[in-house]
């Protein structure tokens, strides 16, 4: 199921930032480290009951130096509308109603997406009447928190998860592979995708169960069913959004999400810059099979040498991605595209791996003979049980004397072992610590 998105609106100093940081700020604290990853704020994973989402703060998104503050704030909210399932819009209730809260308000209420109305700043009992003001919104329900002392937020998730969709929005088959395009602009998405569907034996073809069939595109390719996942999105050209990078993080989060395969975008041409490392980590941490492209290398001048240092940068800056194949093609002049989809097609088999119990069991029993586990004022982490959960990525579960023995390190070195013995190209692999209870 793919993660609903909620993005927080409101002018400058309403308390958005604080209020993010208040949802994510418990989550945070648990979400696996990955080294190497690029941390920003851009957006968050949060969790509510059980639900998890993606949060996104609008606030700070500058579209346009000259914009006024209030075409500013517009564009933000235009934004949400467009990517969000659930927008939470923040006023100040210390503040009242002001001109650009109205002018957000009425934008929100005609696009139809649940919106849920924070009055922030209602730091006791006694400023509680101040809400009743904001009803003339017309935008619902104020509820009342406080970013600064937490109070609130419960009710308001509350309120928020009700509005999440109910359904997966697309319901393709099990067997469809799904894979989207991410890399920052112009790395050259959409001539990827033109290239890939202009190949002859692509057919684009109806692929029953398509809900959103302006913004995907289904095709046949040797027998396989695909769908490239929110073309739409790379073709619109939207002049404000284009250059942002929230909003391409954005889209291309929600893609994510619904894919079973990335490919990440890298230009030849320019080599790696830091948007790159922060798309590629987005694309690790979505749990995704991935694969990275590296486009124009029709424009890049080579030597015999010239792929294997490109090969040994990639693995040097994406350090995460290390189970992820590398391809050097060229949209423009199509060299290597014929070579994309039969790797999605591997990939994809890949992140549905199955590594029966039994299997797996031995081959944890026969590494921790090779290496030991660690141990720690002398007791040793024993790992009782191992068996897979899930697929897409492949999940497993070690079940264990004592989870706080257990080594990044170590962690790594069964991964490594396990990766030896199965193909497992293109997938993360999660593995879960457990005490045996
Ligand atoms: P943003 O610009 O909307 O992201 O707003 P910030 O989160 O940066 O907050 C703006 C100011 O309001 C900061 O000085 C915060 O400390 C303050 N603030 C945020 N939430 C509250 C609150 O619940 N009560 C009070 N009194 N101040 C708050
Ligand atoms: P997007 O923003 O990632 O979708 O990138 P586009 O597909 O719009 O491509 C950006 C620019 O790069 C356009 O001018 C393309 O013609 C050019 N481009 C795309 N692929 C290639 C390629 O393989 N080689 C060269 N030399 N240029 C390319």
């Amino acid at each position: 199921m793919a993660n609903p998105v909620v993005a927080i609106v409101g002018r400058p100093n309403v308390g958005k930032s604080t209020l993010f940081n208040r949802i994510v700020g418990e989550r945070l604290a648990i979400v696996e480290d990955v080294p190497g990853v690029t941390r920003d704020r851009l957006y968050s994973k949060a969790e509510w009951l059980g639900k998890s989402f993606y949060l996104i703060d609008t606030g700070g998104i500058a579209f346009d130096d000259h914009d006024a503050l209030i075409d500013s704030i517009r564009h933000q909210a235009e934004l949400a509308i467009d990517e969000a399932d659930v927008i939470i819009f923040v006023v100040d209730g210390t503040v009242g109603i002001t001109e650009e809260d109205q002018s957000v308000a009425r934008m929100l209420f005609r696009s139809k997406k649940p919106i849920v109305l924070a009055v922030n700043k209602i730091d006791n009992t006694k400023r509680l009447h101040d809400i009743y003001e904001f009803y003339s919104l017309g935008v619902g329900e104020p509820y009342p928190v406080s970013g600064a002392h937490a109070t609130g937020i419960g009710d308001l998730l509350d309120e928020v998860i009700k509005h999440f969709p109910e359904h997966e929005e697309d319901a393709y088959d099990e067997d469809v592979i799904r894979v989207s395009l991410i890399g920052r602009p112009n790395v050259g998405k959409s001539s990827l995708v033109n290239a890939l569907l202009g190949e002859e034996r692509v057919i684009v073809s109806d692929i029953a169960g398509t809900t959103r069939d302006a913004i995907d595109t289904p095709f046949m390719f040797e027998g396989q069913e695909y769908v490239l996942i929110d073309t739409a999105g790379m073709r619109k050209r939207g002049k404000v959004y284009e250059s942002t990078e929230k909003y391409s993080v954005m889209r291309a989060l929600r893609a994510m999400e619904r894919s079973d395969v990335v490919l990440v975008v890298l230009n030849g041409e320019e080599g790696i810059i830091e948007q790159d490392k922060k798309v590629a980590g987005y694309a690790h941490e979505a749990g995704r099979g991935v694969i990275i492209v590296v486009n124009k290398w029709d424009a890049v001048e080579k030597d015999e040498r010239t792929m294997n240092r490109f090969v040994a940068e990639i693995r040097q800056e994406f350090k995460y991605l290390s189970y992820a194949p590398i391809l050097f093609v060229s949209a423009k002049t199509k060299q290597r595209v014929h070579t994309i989809l039969p790797k999605v097609a591997q990939v994809a088999e890949q992140h549905a791996f199955r590594i029966a119990t039994p299997v797996l069991n031995d081959l944890i029993q026969e590494a921790t003979t090779v290496t030991p586990p660690p141990s720690d004022k002398g007791r040793r982490l024993r790992i009782n049980y191992a068996t897979q959960v899930s697929v897409k990525p492949p999940t497993l579960v070690l079940f264990v004397n004592d989870k706080e023995l257990m080594h990044f390190s170590y962690q790594r070195y069964l991964e490594n072992k396990i990766r030896e013995a199965f193909p497992l190209e293109g997938t993360p692999i999660r593995i879960l610590v457990r005490n045996k209870s």
